[in-house]
């Protein structure tokens, strides 16, 4: 019978606890030993683990969070860390270690790869949606939604006063999170990595479409979405440049952490689940350095080095058209 490690590691993702119930439901179906290492790679260093079972499920798949907690780990990067890593988990005779993380998860996982024969499967879990070879991620669908109804908020406050909000959305350096967000909020304005040109540019367009709107409308509220690492010296390059185009009395707003807490939402529980279950399904098998993902609804199986080299493109449909429809006040006078 086969012992299995699970840990979580790196930003914490709102469905980490549901894929966690998955993995310790499949493994006892299998008869397989299952630890958890808390927080990330350190307690793998500090030996620091306890045992999952059933008795661990219960409520588990609506908690954000994860039980198993996170964290950075910078002896992790170090040749000796990795060492370490190695020799403890032959100690403890694990057989198949699972991360539950996002891209720099993953390069830790690959580089222990090279120094430990067990076998090693990762599973994407980050608010940020920016891995390769997996349509989605853990957490991804929930920040949506929080930072959805949080850009909600804004535009009533924004509306009673007509005010200029500028809200920054997390996402890394992708821009699915700020994006999505921004649509699915109707805000006026995004700024994202992927379709950003030069501070001057963006500046630009958007004075020339606050005034565009209130030329036609009057005062009115305004809402850029702003994703997070994009602007130079982020909301305070964006609202200084603004008022070098005398747009005053900008409100800026940094959604923060709370995109990365709450329960997850139906499809990141399921996204979870799925991939937990397939990730234990490979245990045994000769497959190993891999991510499991979803392409178009099924499992795969991918290569660590392809989930950071192979950037993936915004998964918007008609993301030209839809971008069109984002200063709909505008279009429809
Ligand atoms: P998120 O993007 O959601 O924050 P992440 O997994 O990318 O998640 P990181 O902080 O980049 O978060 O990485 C988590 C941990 O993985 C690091 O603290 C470190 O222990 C390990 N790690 C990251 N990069 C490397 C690397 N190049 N080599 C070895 N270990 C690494």
């Amino acid at each position: 019978s086969k012992r299995v490690a699970i840990l979580t590691s790196g930003g914490d993702a709102p469905g980490m606890n549901a894929c966690i119930r998955a993995v310790i439901i499949a493994c006892q179906k299998a008869n397989y030993t299952l630890i958890g290492y808390k927080h990330g790679y350190n307690g793998l260093l500090q030996q620091e683990y306890i045992s999952l079972s059933l008795d661990s499920t219960h409520n588990l798949i609506q908690q954000g969070g994860t039980i198993l907690h996170s964290a950075r780990c910078e002896e992790f990067k170090t040749r000796e860390g990795v060492f370490k890593a190695a020799k403890n988990l032959d100690k403890a005779e694990i057989d198949t270690l699972i991360v539950i993380g996002g891209d720099g998860s993953f390069r830790g996982a690959e580089t222990l790869g090279e120094e430990w024969d067990g076998q090693i499967l990762g599973i994407p879990g980050t608010i940020d949606n920016d891995i390769g070879g997996t349509d989605a991620t853990i957490g991804y669908f929930t920040a949506i939604d929080t930072a959805m109804s949080s850009i909600d908020k804004v535009r009533d406050t924004a509306d009673a006063f007509e005010r200029i909000f500028l809200v920054e959305v997390m996402g890394r350096n992708a821009g699915f999170l700020a994006l999505n967000a921004a649509l699915s909020a109707a805000a006026d304005y995004v700024v994202v990595p992927e379709f950003f040109e030069s501070p001057d540019v963006e500046v630009t367009k958007i004075v020339s479409q606050i005034k565009a709107q209130r030329a036609l409308k009057g005062p009115v509220s305004f809402i850029v979405v702003v994703a997070e690492n994009v602007w130079p010296n982020g909301l305070n390059g964006l609202t200084e440049a603004l008022q070098h185009h005398h747009i005053n009395d900008v409100r800026p707003v940094t959604l923060g952490h709370v995109q990365r807490g709450g329960s997850p939402v139906a499809q990141d529980r399921l996204l979870a689940t799925t991939l937990g279950e397939f990730a234990v399904s490979l245990v045994g098998s000769d497959i190993t350095n891999i991510m499991v993902g979803e392409v178009n609804q099924r499992p795969v199986t991918v290569p660590l080095p392809k989930t950071w080299e192979n950037a993936k493109p915004l998964n918007v449909a008609r993301v030209d058209a839809m971008l069109t429809l984002m200063n709909e006040r505008y279009n429809n006078v």
